[in-house]
């Protein structure tokens, strides 16, 4: 099939809304990732966040790829999915006494702690079981990612990770802490980071803080994780379709200080299956307004919420009429006015039962879906089995 077009006849015969994905892309993006990283030997955990779809994880966990997870639920999603615990890691700024239970249960990689008090925490729970949890110091870099506010986590007003003020006191912890051993620091700067900059600025703060850890500490560190957040075209989904993995690695290599058998570690999450994915949904309506015209969908931001929340525009496709363009406000039916998918969309004529494809929705889509107004969760179909 070619990419970006749909198989708008057999989508006929199902309920709308729903999810479709096409796996033969998700594929070709874990290639380009699996390889750019591979260059380097660098390791890559997907974000388990970005979408938690079982058939999305089984795929991902089958080529080799490790998780990133911030919640038990995401542990045992991951676990059920074929991710090895081995390769799991597990931040968050609020995580529960049983979630650090089962990390250290399921002998997790390594646990990315976002304060002196998680520490404690980690250590005592660690100690009543006698085992020793790996940790890693999840540091704010106070880098502005030029993103969203709403996504953005790597400043120091954000409650993400361990403020550089702040790291001193954090290691004074992990040395008293007999059930915590120290393996390495983590960072997040935040999502849909585009300007890889950004990223040059992350690789060379944390130059000079492994530099300042071992000058001060005779501290070496086995590992260095550089988060998610690279950024897929949402405006181009047919012709730049796989991320940026080639030239992101590659500006990390080149800045990187990396020491003698340390692993660098990478947590994409938007990047491996934002493209994959699409919300197909029903028009219901075409209503005319004093001075605008809707196109009134069936699905609304209970199915896809990014441009609600995060003022994110999806591409937005007629893919059962080719009439003349036309302009069209295109909304869901949920009772709340912020549920509006696009203003001005180019589409083509449309009418009642057309169906729609808002693109790039695999990743902070399905996963994010509610059941506000009692709607039922939109069901997910793949490109193999349709
Ligand atoms: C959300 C998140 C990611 C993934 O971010 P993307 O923008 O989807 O790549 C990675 N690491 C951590 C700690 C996160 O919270």
């Amino acid at each position: 099939m070619l990419k970006g077009r749909f198989p708008a006849d057999k989508f006929k015969e199902i309920p709308t809304p729903f999810y479709y994905y096409d796996l033969d892309m998700l594929r070709e993006t874990l290639d380009v990732a699996t390889k750019e990283a591979g260059r380097y030997d660098y390791r890559v955990h997907y974000a388990v966040k970005a979408n938690a779809n079982p058939r999305i994880l089984s795929v991902i966990a089958g080529r080799g790829l490790g998780a990133d997870c911030v919640s038990g639920g995401e542990i045992r999603a991951a676990v059920e999915a074929g991710f090895n615990p081995r390769n799991i890691v597990f931040a968050g700024v609020g995580k529960a006494d049983w979630e650090i239970e089962l990390g250290l249960d399921k002998g997790i990689a390594c646990f990315n702690v976002e304060s002196v008090a998680e520490l404690e925490v980690i250590n005592e729970i660690a100690s009543r079981k006698g085992k020793t949890a790996p940790v890693a110091l999840r540091i704010n870099p106070d880098i502005d990612a030029h993103t969203h506010a709403k996504i953005t986590t790597g400043r120091k007003e954000n409650k993400f990770g361990i403020n550089l003020e702040q790291l001193d006191s954090a290691l004074d912890s992990i040395a008293r802490l007999h059930s915590a051993r120290l393996t390495g620091i983590h960072y997040h700067l935040g999502s849909q980071i585009t300007d890889l900059t950004a990223f040059q600025s992350l690789v060379i703060r944390s130059n000079e803080i492994q530099d300042e850890l071992e000058a001060r500490l005779g501290l070496s560190l086995e590992n260095v994780n550089f988060g998610g957040g690279l950024g897929i075209d949402y405006y181009h989904p047919n012709h730049l379709p796989v991320a940026a993995f080639e030239s992101y690695f590659a500006v990390v290599h080149k800045l990187l200080k990396r020491r003698e058998g340390q692993q660098i570690h990478f947590e994409p999450g938007r990047s491996i299956v934002g493209q994959c994915g699409t919300l197909i949904s029903k028009v219901l309506y075409v209503k005319e307004g004093v001075t605008r015209r809707f196109a009134v969908l069936d699905a609304g931001f209970t199915e896809l919420i990014r441009p609600a929340m995060y003022d994110a525009y999806h591409r937005i496709e007629n893919i059962t009429a080719d009439g003349d363009a036309e302009l069209y406000d295109v909304v869901g039916p949920i009772c709340e006015s912020s549920d509006v998918f696009g203003r001005d969309v180019e589409l083509n004529k449309v009418r009642r039962g057309d169906l729609l494809a808002l693109r790039s929705a695999g990743a902070y889509g399905e996963v994010m879906a509610s059941q506000y107004n009692c709607r039922r969760l939109p069901a997910s179909y793949f490109s193999d089995t349709i």
